[in-house]
Protein backbone atom coordinates (compact mmCIF):
# COMPACT_ATOMS: atom_id res chain seq x y z
CA UNK A 1 0.00 0.00 0.00
CA UNK A 2 2.63 2.54 1.05
CA UNK A 3 4.84 1.62 -1.98
CA UNK A 4 1.85 2.04 -3.89
CA UNK A 5 1.35 5.57 -2.75
CA UNK A 6 5.07 6.20 -3.30
CA UNK A 7 5.48 5.42 -6.75
CA UNK A 8 2.27 7.26 -7.56
CA UNK A 9 4.16 10.51 -6.06
CA UNK A 10 7.28 9.77 -8.07
CA UNK A 11 5.18 9.53 -11.04
CA UNK A 12 3.42 12.87 -10.14
CA UNK A 13 7.06 13.96 -9.40
CA UNK A 14 7.67 13.18 -12.50
CA UNK A 15 5.33 14.51 -14.85
CA UNK A 16 5.84 17.38 -13.20
CA UNK A 17 9.55 18.25 -14.02
CA UNK A 18 8.58 17.09 -18.18
CA UNK A 19 5.89 19.40 -18.17
CA UNK A 20 7.60 22.47 -16.91
CA UNK A 21 10.73 21.19 -18.94
CA UNK A 22 8.82 21.10 -22.40
CA UNK A 23 6.49 24.37 -20.62
CA UNK A 24 9.82 26.49 -20.72
CA UNK A 25 11.12 25.92 -24.37
CA UNK A 26 7.32 26.09 -25.81
CA UNK A 27 7.50 29.47 -24.70
CA UNK A 28 10.59 30.34 -26.68
CA UNK A 29 10.27 28.51 -29.28
CA UNK A 30 6.33 29.16 -29.79
CA UNK A 31 5.92 25.31 -30.25
CA UNK A 32 3.05 23.48 -28.54
CA UNK A 33 3.78 20.00 -26.52
CA UNK A 34 2.59 16.76 -28.34
CA UNK A 35 0.09 15.69 -25.72
CA UNK A 36 0.66 12.03 -24.74
CA UNK A 37 -1.39 9.66 -26.56
CA UNK A 38 -3.57 7.68 -23.06
CA UNK A 39 -6.02 5.60 -23.10
CA UNK A 40 -8.46 7.63 -21.74
CA UNK A 41 -9.31 3.88 -19.71
CA UNK A 42 -5.67 4.00 -18.16
CA UNK A 43 -5.30 5.19 -14.73
CA UNK A 44 -2.81 8.10 -14.73
CA UNK A 45 -2.15 11.50 -12.75
CA UNK A 46 -3.79 14.39 -14.57
CA UNK A 47 -0.68 16.29 -16.32
CA UNK A 48 0.21 19.78 -15.02
CA UNK A 49 -1.38 22.41 -16.44
CA UNK A 50 0.59 24.59 -19.59
CA UNK A 51 0.35 28.29 -19.06
CA UNK A 52 -2.28 28.84 -21.05
CA UNK A 53 -0.74 32.20 -23.10
CA UNK A 54 1.23 30.05 -25.25
CA UNK A 55 -1.83 28.37 -26.16
CA UNK A 56 -3.30 31.11 -27.58
CA UNK A 57 0.01 32.40 -29.81
CA UNK A 58 0.21 29.10 -31.12
CA UNK A 59 -2.79 28.73 -31.66
CA UNK A 60 -2.81 32.20 -33.46
CA UNK A 61 -0.21 31.55 -35.31
CA UNK A 62 -1.21 27.80 -36.79
CA UNK A 63 -4.87 28.87 -37.13
CA UNK A 64 -5.63 32.18 -37.96
CA UNK A 65 -9.13 31.53 -39.45
CA UNK A 66 -9.71 29.57 -36.13
CA UNK A 67 -10.94 26.82 -38.10
CA UNK A 68 -9.39 24.36 -35.78
CA UNK A 69 -8.53 20.72 -37.13
CA UNK A 70 -11.01 21.27 -39.85
CA UNK A 71 -8.48 20.71 -42.59
CA UNK A 72 -6.63 17.31 -42.99
CA UNK A 73 -2.95 19.76 -42.41
CA UNK A 74 -4.01 22.09 -39.69
CA UNK A 75 -3.12 21.69 -36.07
CA UNK A 76 -5.14 20.67 -33.21
CA UNK A 77 -3.56 22.76 -30.58
CA UNK A 78 -5.28 23.25 -27.04
CA UNK A 79 -4.14 23.83 -23.70
CA UNK A 80 -0.76 24.55 -25.52
CA UNK A 81 -1.18 20.59 -26.15
CA UNK A 82 -0.92 19.76 -29.78
CA UNK A 83 -2.96 16.63 -30.31
CA UNK A 84 -1.76 13.98 -32.54
CA UNK A 85 -4.71 12.48 -34.88
CA UNK A 86 -6.12 9.26 -33.55
CA UNK A 87 -5.17 9.78 -29.68
CA UNK A 88 -6.76 10.78 -26.87
CA UNK A 89 -5.50 12.79 -24.01
CA UNK A 90 -5.91 14.53 -21.03
CA UNK A 91 -5.26 17.53 -20.22
CA UNK A 92 -5.92 20.63 -17.81
CA UNK A 93 -7.40 23.90 -16.85
CA UNK A 94 -6.91 26.35 -14.50
CA UNK A 95 -7.36 30.12 -14.31
CA UNK A 96 -4.31 32.34 -14.66
CA UNK A 97 -3.55 34.98 -12.34
CA UNK A 98 -3.77 35.56 -8.47
CA UNK A 99 -5.90 32.37 -7.51
CA UNK A 100 -3.95 30.35 -9.30
CA UNK A 101 -1.69 28.90 -6.35
CA UNK A 102 -5.01 28.07 -4.50
CA UNK A 103 -6.92 26.76 -7.90
CA UNK A 104 -7.14 22.95 -8.86
CA UNK A 105 -6.39 22.29 -12.30
CA UNK A 106 -9.69 21.31 -13.74
CA UNK A 107 -9.25 17.90 -16.18
CA UNK A 108 -10.03 18.30 -19.33
CA UNK A 109 -10.39 15.17 -22.08
CA UNK A 110 -9.77 15.67 -25.41
CA UNK A 111 -10.34 12.77 -28.38
CA UNK A 112 -8.91 13.44 -32.08
CA UNK A 113 -10.04 11.76 -34.48
CA UNK A 114 -8.45 10.23 -37.55
CA UNK A 115 -10.40 12.22 -39.74
CA UNK A 116 -10.81 15.77 -39.85
CA UNK A 117 -14.04 17.27 -38.69
CA UNK A 118 -16.07 18.93 -36.38
CA UNK A 119 -15.66 19.67 -32.70
CA UNK A 120 -17.83 19.08 -29.92
CA UNK A 121 -17.61 19.64 -26.70
CA UNK A 122 -19.51 18.63 -23.33
CA UNK A 123 -19.13 20.80 -20.47
CA UNK A 124 -20.78 19.35 -16.93
CA UNK A 125 -20.95 20.60 -12.92
CA UNK A 126 -20.52 24.13 -14.44
CA UNK A 127 -23.32 23.99 -10.89
CA UNK A 128 -20.97 22.07 -8.49
CA UNK A 129 -23.84 19.96 -7.15
CA UNK A 130 -25.02 18.55 -10.59
CA UNK A 131 -23.45 15.13 -10.62
CA UNK A 132 -25.37 13.36 -13.67
CA UNK A 133 -23.64 15.61 -16.19
CA UNK A 134 -20.10 13.92 -14.96
CA UNK A 135 -20.90 10.57 -15.84
CA UNK A 136 -22.91 11.89 -19.01
CA UNK A 137 -19.35 13.31 -19.65
CA UNK A 138 -17.39 9.59 -18.69
CA UNK A 139 -19.85 7.61 -20.47
CA UNK A 140 -19.37 9.34 -24.08
CA UNK A 141 -15.88 9.69 -23.81
CA UNK A 142 -14.76 6.37 -22.81
CA UNK A 143 -16.57 4.84 -25.26
CA UNK A 144 -15.16 6.19 -28.21
CA UNK A 145 -12.39 4.56 -30.19
CA UNK A 146 -9.96 7.61 -31.44
CA UNK A 147 -8.99 5.93 -34.56
CA UNK A 148 -12.70 5.69 -35.99
CA UNK A 149 -13.59 9.17 -34.85
CA UNK A 150 -13.90 11.90 -37.63
CA UNK A 151 -13.41 15.09 -35.36
CA UNK A 152 -12.36 16.20 -32.08
CA UNK A 153 -14.66 15.81 -28.78
CA UNK A 154 -13.32 17.77 -25.60
CA UNK A 155 -15.10 16.98 -22.42
CA UNK A 156 -15.21 18.80 -19.00
CA UNK A 157 -16.49 16.55 -16.79
CA UNK A 158 -16.36 19.02 -13.48
CA UNK A 159 -15.90 22.52 -14.73
CA UNK A 160 -16.58 23.92 -10.93
CA UNK A 161 -14.40 22.09 -9.11
CA UNK A 162 -14.24 24.48 -6.24
CA UNK A 163 -18.42 23.81 -5.55
CA UNK A 164 -17.87 20.57 -6.63
CA UNK A 165 -16.12 19.53 -3.58
CA UNK A 166 -18.26 20.97 -1.40
CA UNK A 167 -21.48 19.98 -3.12
CA UNK A 168 -22.62 23.80 -3.73
CA UNK A 169 -23.90 25.20 -7.12
CA UNK A 170 -21.38 28.19 -6.39
CA UNK A 171 -18.31 29.09 -6.75
CA UNK A 172 -16.50 29.71 -3.19
CA UNK A 173 -17.00 33.05 -3.35
CA UNK A 174 -21.32 32.45 -4.02
CA UNK A 175 -20.74 33.27 -7.26
CA UNK A 176 -22.70 31.54 -10.01
CA UNK A 177 -20.54 30.59 -12.27
CA UNK A 178 -23.13 29.94 -14.99
CA UNK A 179 -23.54 34.03 -15.09
CA UNK A 180 -20.42 35.77 -15.95
CA UNK A 181 -19.58 34.52 -19.39
CA UNK A 182 -17.63 35.09 -21.63
CA UNK A 183 -16.13 36.66 -18.81
CA UNK A 184 -13.51 39.15 -17.68
CA UNK A 185 -9.62 38.55 -17.28
CA UNK A 186 -9.30 41.11 -14.93
CA UNK A 187 -13.10 40.61 -13.12
CA UNK A 188 -14.20 38.91 -9.98
CA UNK A 189 -12.61 35.04 -9.18
CA UNK A 190 -15.80 34.13 -11.41
CA UNK A 191 -15.06 36.86 -14.19
CA UNK A 192 -11.65 35.37 -14.42
CA UNK A 193 -12.61 31.86 -14.23
CA UNK A 194 -15.28 32.47 -17.00
CA UNK A 195 -13.03 34.12 -19.26
CA UNK A 196 -9.89 31.31 -18.88
CA UNK A 197 -12.68 28.53 -19.92
CA UNK A 198 -14.08 30.78 -22.55
CA UNK A 199 -10.62 31.55 -24.74
CA UNK A 200 -8.85 28.72 -23.52
CA UNK A 201 -11.07 25.91 -24.28
CA UNK A 202 -14.56 26.86 -25.53
CA UNK A 203 -13.71 28.58 -28.39
CA UNK A 204 -12.18 25.58 -29.98
CA UNK A 205 -15.66 24.04 -29.82
CA UNK A 206 -18.05 23.82 -33.37
CA UNK A 207 -20.86 23.36 -31.17
CA UNK A 208 -21.52 22.66 -27.47
CA UNK A 209 -23.52 20.51 -24.89
CA UNK A 210 -23.65 22.41 -21.47
CA UNK A 211 -25.24 19.37 -19.20
CA UNK A 212 -27.18 20.53 -16.19
CA UNK A 213 -30.11 19.24 -13.84
CA UNK A 214 -32.67 20.80 -12.41
CA UNK A 215 -31.59 23.03 -9.08
CA UNK A 216 -33.19 24.08 -6.04
CA UNK A 217 -34.64 20.17 -5.43
CA UNK A 218 -36.72 19.88 -8.81
CA UNK A 219 -36.05 17.15 -11.33
CA UNK A 220 -35.89 17.39 -14.85
CA UNK A 221 -36.84 15.11 -17.81
CA UNK A 222 -33.86 14.57 -20.12
CA UNK A 223 -34.10 17.51 -22.37
CA UNK A 224 -32.26 19.89 -24.40
CA UNK A 225 -32.95 23.75 -24.05
CA UNK A 226 -32.29 25.60 -27.04
CA UNK A 227 -32.80 29.19 -28.99
CA UNK A 228 -34.72 27.30 -32.10
CA UNK A 229 -34.45 30.73 -33.64
CA UNK A 230 -31.07 30.00 -34.50
CA UNK A 231 -31.27 28.35 -37.61
CA UNK A 232 -27.98 26.41 -36.76
CA UNK A 233 -29.00 25.71 -33.22
CA UNK A 234 -32.47 24.26 -34.11
CA UNK A 235 -30.44 22.02 -37.01
CA UNK A 236 -28.04 20.80 -34.12
CA UNK A 237 -31.27 19.91 -32.20
CA UNK A 238 -32.80 17.87 -34.95
CA UNK A 239 -30.16 15.17 -33.98
CA UNK A 240 -30.88 14.14 -30.61
CA UNK A 241 -33.55 11.18 -31.35
CA UNK A 242 -36.26 11.47 -28.90
CA UNK A 243 -35.45 14.07 -26.69
CA UNK A 244 -37.82 16.64 -25.41
CA UNK A 245 -36.51 20.25 -26.87
CA UNK A 246 -37.85 23.46 -24.97
CA UNK A 247 -37.44 26.94 -27.18
CA UNK A 248 -35.44 28.98 -24.66
CA UNK A 249 -33.21 31.91 -25.45
CA UNK A 250 -30.37 31.70 -22.30
CA UNK A 251 -29.77 34.91 -20.60
CA UNK A 252 -27.02 36.96 -20.96
CA UNK A 253 -24.04 35.35 -18.72
CA UNK A 254 -24.79 32.13 -19.19
CA UNK A 255 -22.42 29.79 -20.80
CA UNK A 256 -24.72 29.07 -23.51
CA UNK A 257 -25.50 32.56 -24.56
CA UNK A 258 -21.91 33.45 -24.43
CA UNK A 259 -21.22 30.18 -26.71
CA UNK A 260 -23.78 31.94 -29.22
CA UNK A 261 -22.54 35.35 -29.80
CA UNK A 262 -19.33 33.51 -30.47
CA UNK A 263 -21.16 31.89 -33.57
CA UNK A 264 -20.85 28.36 -32.15
CA UNK A 265 -24.19 26.40 -31.84
CA UNK A 266 -24.67 25.44 -27.95
CA UNK A 267 -27.62 23.81 -26.19
CA UNK A 268 -28.28 22.95 -22.80
CA UNK A 269 -28.67 19.46 -21.76
CA UNK A 270 -30.87 18.90 -18.13
CA UNK A 271 -30.48 15.88 -16.93
CA UNK A 272 -32.71 15.04 -13.49
CA UNK A 273 -31.41 16.62 -10.34
CA UNK A 274 -28.71 17.89 -8.26
CA UNK A 275 -26.70 15.89 -6.08
CA UNK A 276 -28.19 12.49 -7.20
CA UNK A 277 -27.05 10.42 -9.71
CA UNK A 278 -29.88 8.91 -11.66
CA UNK A 279 -28.83 5.88 -13.70
CA UNK A 280 -31.76 5.71 -16.18
CA UNK A 281 -32.02 9.59 -16.76
CA UNK A 282 -28.06 9.38 -17.32
CA UNK A 283 -28.69 6.67 -19.94
CA UNK A 284 -31.02 8.46 -21.67
CA UNK A 285 -29.10 11.35 -22.00
CA UNK A 286 -26.01 9.41 -23.08
CA UNK A 287 -28.13 7.57 -26.08
CA UNK A 288 -29.01 10.94 -27.22
CA UNK A 289 -25.31 12.12 -27.51
CA UNK A 290 -24.08 9.26 -29.38
CA UNK A 291 -27.42 9.38 -31.36
CA UNK A 292 -25.52 13.09 -32.29
CA UNK A 293 -22.82 12.01 -32.90
CA UNK A 294 -23.57 9.54 -35.83
CA UNK A 295 -25.95 12.74 -37.28
CA UNK A 296 -23.21 15.01 -37.06
CA UNK A 297 -21.47 12.13 -38.93
CA UNK A 298 -18.35 11.69 -36.42
CA UNK A 299 -18.74 8.58 -35.21
CA UNK A 300 -21.04 5.64 -36.78
CA UNK A 301 -22.11 2.28 -34.12
CA UNK A 302 -24.21 1.09 -36.85
CA UNK A 303 -27.01 1.02 -34.48
CA UNK A 304 -30.54 0.91 -36.06
CA UNK A 305 -32.13 4.27 -35.21
CA UNK A 306 -35.37 3.91 -36.68
CA UNK A 307 -35.08 7.56 -37.42
CA UNK A 308 -37.03 8.51 -33.62
CA UNK A 309 -37.37 12.12 -33.77
CA UNK A 310 -36.93 14.83 -30.94
CA UNK A 311 -40.19 16.10 -29.83
CA UNK A 312 -40.56 20.03 -29.26
CA UNK A 313 -42.30 22.35 -26.23
CA UNK A 314 -43.18 24.95 -25.38
CA UNK A 315 -43.39 25.32 -21.39
CA UNK A 316 -44.77 27.34 -18.42
CA UNK A 317 -44.71 26.95 -14.35
CA UNK A 318 -47.19 26.22 -12.31
CA UNK A 319 -46.82 27.68 -8.56
CA UNK A 320 -47.84 26.92 -5.31
CA UNK A 321 -50.23 29.57 -3.67
CA UNK A 322 -49.33 28.59 0.01
CA UNK A 323 -46.57 27.45 2.34
CA UNK A 324 -45.90 23.74 3.92
CA UNK A 325 -45.16 20.33 2.43
CA UNK A 326 -45.57 19.78 -0.81
CA UNK A 327 -46.87 16.04 -1.70
CA UNK A 328 -47.16 15.29 -5.65
CA UNK A 329 -49.87 12.79 -6.99
CA UNK A 330 -48.32 13.04 -10.27
CA UNK A 331 -44.41 11.82 -11.73
CA UNK A 332 -42.20 12.86 -13.46
CA UNK A 333 -42.88 12.42 -17.64
CA UNK A 334 -46.80 11.88 -16.99
CA UNK A 335 -49.08 13.64 -19.47
CA UNK A 336 -51.81 15.67 -17.35
CA UNK A 337 -55.19 17.79 -18.16
CA UNK A 338 -56.47 20.86 -17.40
CA UNK A 339 -58.62 21.08 -14.36
CA UNK A 340 -56.12 17.62 -12.96
CA UNK A 341 -55.19 17.29 -8.98
CA UNK A 342 -51.05 17.68 -9.38
CA UNK A 343 -50.43 17.50 -5.53
CA UNK A 344 -51.34 19.20 -2.01
CA UNK A 345 -49.74 21.59 -0.31
CA UNK A 346 -50.68 21.14 3.74
CA UNK A 347 -49.64 23.59 6.95
CA UNK A 348 -47.77 21.56 9.75
CA UNK A 349 -49.01 24.43 11.93
CA UNK A 350 -52.40 24.08 11.50
CA UNK A 351 -53.11 21.71 9.29
CA UNK A 352 -54.52 24.07 6.50
CA UNK A 353 -54.44 21.81 3.13
CA UNK A 354 -54.82 23.15 -0.37
CA UNK A 355 -54.46 21.23 -4.03
CA UNK A 356 -52.42 22.64 -6.64
CA UNK A 357 -54.74 21.98 -9.64
CA UNK A 358 -53.23 22.19 -13.85
CA UNK A 359 -54.05 24.77 -15.67
CA UNK A 360 -52.70 23.43 -18.35
CA UNK A 361 -53.04 20.16 -20.89
CA UNK A 362 -49.32 18.94 -21.52
CA UNK A 363 -46.47 16.89 -19.76
CA UNK A 364 -44.37 16.99 -17.09
CA UNK A 365 -40.84 18.03 -17.97
CA UNK A 366 -39.99 19.06 -14.93
CA UNK A 367 -40.93 19.16 -11.01
CA UNK A 368 -40.64 20.10 -7.39
CA UNK A 369 -39.81 16.69 -5.28
CA UNK A 370 -41.49 16.75 -2.38
CA UNK A 371 -40.06 19.10 0.28
CA UNK A 372 -41.26 22.36 2.29
CA UNK A 373 -42.39 25.06 -0.13
CA UNK A 374 -43.11 28.47 0.41
CA UNK A 375 -45.93 30.75 -1.87
CA UNK A 376 -45.23 31.23 -5.33
CA UNK A 377 -42.49 28.28 -5.56
CA UNK A 378 -42.06 26.94 -9.17
CA UNK A 379 -43.97 23.60 -8.67
CA UNK A 380 -44.39 22.07 -12.10
CA UNK A 381 -42.97 22.50 -15.35
CA UNK A 382 -45.65 21.63 -18.05
CA UNK A 383 -44.55 21.22 -21.46
CA UNK A 384 -46.88 21.61 -24.39
CA UNK A 385 -46.60 20.12 -27.37
CA UNK A 386 -45.58 22.26 -30.51
CA UNK A 387 -43.25 22.24 -34.07
CA UNK A 388 -39.30 23.60 -33.91
CA UNK A 389 -40.65 26.15 -36.52
CA UNK A 390 -43.67 27.54 -34.68
CA UNK A 391 -41.47 27.66 -31.42
CA UNK A 392 -39.17 29.43 -32.96
CA UNK A 393 -41.47 32.51 -33.59
CA UNK A 394 -42.08 32.95 -30.36
CA UNK A 395 -40.21 34.49 -26.90
CA UNK A 396 -40.61 32.07 -23.91
CA UNK A 397 -43.11 34.19 -21.17
CA UNK A 398 -40.67 32.16 -18.57
CA UNK A 399 -37.27 31.66 -17.40
CA UNK A 400 -37.36 27.85 -16.75
CA UNK A 401 -34.67 28.52 -14.32
CA UNK A 402 -31.59 26.96 -15.94
ZN1 LIG B 1 -27.04 24.06 -13.60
Amino acid sequence: MLSNRISMINACFVTLIISCAVTSSSADELLAVIAPNMDLKQVAPVPHPVPTGDARIIDGLENPDGEIGATEDSKFVILGSEIAKGTSTRLAWSTDGDTSDLSTPAPVMVIRGNQPGKTMCMTAAVHGDELNGIEIVRRVMFDIEPESLTGNIIGIPIVNLQGFHRGSRYLSDRRDLNRFFPGDANGSLASRMAYSLFHEVIRHCDFLIDIHTGSLRRTNLPQIRADLRNNAVAELTRGFDKMAVMHNSARPGMLRYAALQQGIPAVTLEVGESLRIQKDKIESAVSSINHLLERQGMYSRLFIWGEPEPVYYSSAWIRTERSGILFSNKQLGEMVEKGELLGTVTDPITNESGEIISTLEGRIIGMAVNQFVMPGFAAYHIGIESSGEVLAGYEENENPLP
